[in-house]
């Protein structure tokens, strides 16, 4: 008799079915209470009900929770992390479907009766049969569910590991979950003396150009900051132009330099990151006056590989002080040509200095006041925040302007790369080998995932130096935002993502295929477990 209840493909989809009615976008209510659905599930295997202690809600924040559960051997060491993230983004572009956006057996076949108007690929995605469509289904849910599958096995058939399954919220946003579960994986690890082995993610996996339909695994996942300014220049009235200068006069420059630029794009191991992108560039003046605008702020993206913030400031920095120069000079020439005096020079200025100097001027008091009254701004998220502190400084150093000031801005996912790990190619040699002759599905190795995941919260690599510049420059470092570098740190062995194949992650027409959530991607993944004990008991 089968004595597992998530063992078979069709056990898996109505489990993850289940689990994408838990309705969970990221900072609703449906994501507060996804955990513990999660737990009651997994408090049904008996290993659970025998082992109590070992499947616990740990606080992230603002009332969330993130669930670890810990399948143990008695006499294992090797543990392997199995991650997810249970947050979804929203589903406003369902339109009269939206209703459905978590009922996946509904909504395929609702939209298999209306094909007028989807996109080609899509249509014929339904009509083979072989997707199931709803939000979560790819992004990520399938992940947790074949991760509950894969726990319950273990339990069973008592496999001579451990497996920590670990499921977070925030994924989405802020990653606030993986955040604070970072410490906590350390806590379990002493308290149980484990030994982690590998951090395997179950993320889908993202084509890497349209139409792409090959089979990915990661040996790593890229990384994303965001290099930010505030540009102050000097107020004047519209009927007095050179009087001043302008915030979007002196923001044109930089954000001109920023967009699309090469010296921020990587190439590693035949991989290249997308451009750096402005995702905001906006006035801090709130209504419209004949008063000229001297304050706004800019955010680019910026992708990364090999690169830490530190190096990010320092090209950021560099790119900053040429557009202050291009700047300067053509200002100074209608100056001339106006027969007016300048107000004076842009300069360029990272936030610590800034801030260094606002303390040399106030007292760090003052300077701790101004900034909780920021932070009382609930209705501010952390980059809204970083940028109105920078400005409340600012305000109060106008000696300083006209200037650009450098920071960063929430959040940032540090790069991660295991692909010369040894074990990391053993695994990826299995699924590869496996894969072909099991499935005949070809399997190709990315060493950089890139849509984004948690994976870049472990086995971080740094001399200490790139997280400095970027404590050190994130106003909301310490209280609204921090990254566990220090524990990140400790937490070191090897990335791995493998997940099932999906299209269209955070669009109407989001789905799972079947085949390989079900069976291929499963099957795989239990199967490179029990070679990594084969290869544990050899050595
Ligand atoms: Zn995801």
């Amino acid at each position: 008799m089968n004595q597992l209840s998530w063992g078979t493909p069709e056990a898996l989809r109505k489990l993850l079915c289940e689990v994408v009615s838990w309705r969970s976008m990221t900072l609703t209510e449906g994501e507060l209470n996804f955990p513990s659905k999660v737990e009651e599930k997994l408090q049904g295997l008996d290993y659970f009900q025998d082992n109590p202690t070992q499947l616990l809600l740990h606080d992230a924040d603002q009332g969330r929770r993130f669930l670890t559960a810990l399948y143990k051997h008695p006499a294992a060491k090797e543990t392997i992390v199995l991650i997810s993230h249970f947050d979804t983004v929203n589903t406003e572009e369902y339109g009269d479907l939206e209703a459905f956006a978590y009922q996946p057996e509904e909504l395929t076949n609702m939209l298999l009766e209306r094909l007028v108007g989807l996109p080609e690929d899509v249509v014929q995605d339904l009509k083979s049969g072989e997707y199931l469509f709803g939000r979560g289904t790819m992004d990520m849910k399938m992940g947790l569910v074949m991760h509950m599958g894969l726990i319950e096995k273990a339990t069973v058939e008592q496999w001579p590991i451990n497996l920590l399954l670990l499921t977070v919220p925030d994924e989405e946003v802020n990653s606030a979950g993986m955040r604070a579960a970072v410490p906590k994986l350390l806590e379990l690890k002493e308290k149980y003396d484990l030994t982690y082995k590998l951090f395997l993610n179950g993320e889908p996996v993202f084509s890497q150009e349209p139409g792409d339909e090959n089979y990915y695994v990661y040996s790593g996942s890229i990384g994303k900051i965001m290099p930010s300014a505030l540009f102050y220049g000097k107020e004047t009235h519209v009927g007095e132009p050179l009087s001043g200068i302008t915030a979007p006069y002196i923001a044109s420059f930089l954000t001109q330099r920023m967009e699309w630029n090469l010296s921020l794009q990587e190439t590693v191991m035949g991989e290249t990151t997308p451009l750096p992108v402005t995702l905001q560039q906006k006035d801090l003046k709130l209504e419209y006056s004949v008063q000229t605008p001297y304050r706004s702020s800019a955010l680019y993206n910026v992708f990364l590989m090999e690169r830490n913030a530190e190096e990010i400031m320092d090209i950021f920095e560099k790119v900053a002080v040429n557009a202050a120069r291009a700047c300067n000079k053509a200002y100074i020439e209608v100056c001339k040509e106006q027969s007016v005096d300048p107000v004076g020079e842009v300069r360029v200025l990272r936030y610590e200095a800034l801030l260094k100097h606002a303390i040399n001027k106030f007292g760090t008091d003052f300077i701790e006041a101004i900034k909780a009254a920021i932070h009382a701004n609930s209705e501010w998220d952390d980059r809204e925040k970083s940028i109105r502190i920078t400005d409340a400084l600012m305000i109060r150093c106008q000696e300083l302007a006209p200037a650009m000031v450098l920071l960063f801005a929430p959040p940032y996912y540090p790069a991660v790369n295991s692909s010369n790990d040894e074990i990391i190619s053993q695994c990826v040699k299995y699924v590869k080998e496996r894969g072909l002759a099991k499935f005949e599905l070809p399997v190709q190795q990315v060493h950089y995932f890139n849509g984004i995941s948690d994976l870049s919260y472990v086995n971080y690599q740094d001399d200490g130096e790139g997280w400095t510049a970027f404590k050190s420059n994130t106003p909301v470092w310490g209280t609204s935002y921090s990254i566990p570098f220090d524990a990140m740190k400790e937490l070191q062995a090897p990335v791995l993502n493998v997940g099932p194949l999906g299209k269209d992650a955070h669009k109407r027409t989001e789905r799972l295929h079947m085949k390989s959530a079900f069976e291929e991607v499963p099957a795989l993944v239990e199967g490179m477990i029990k070679m990594m004990i084969n290869v544990e008991r050899k050595n």
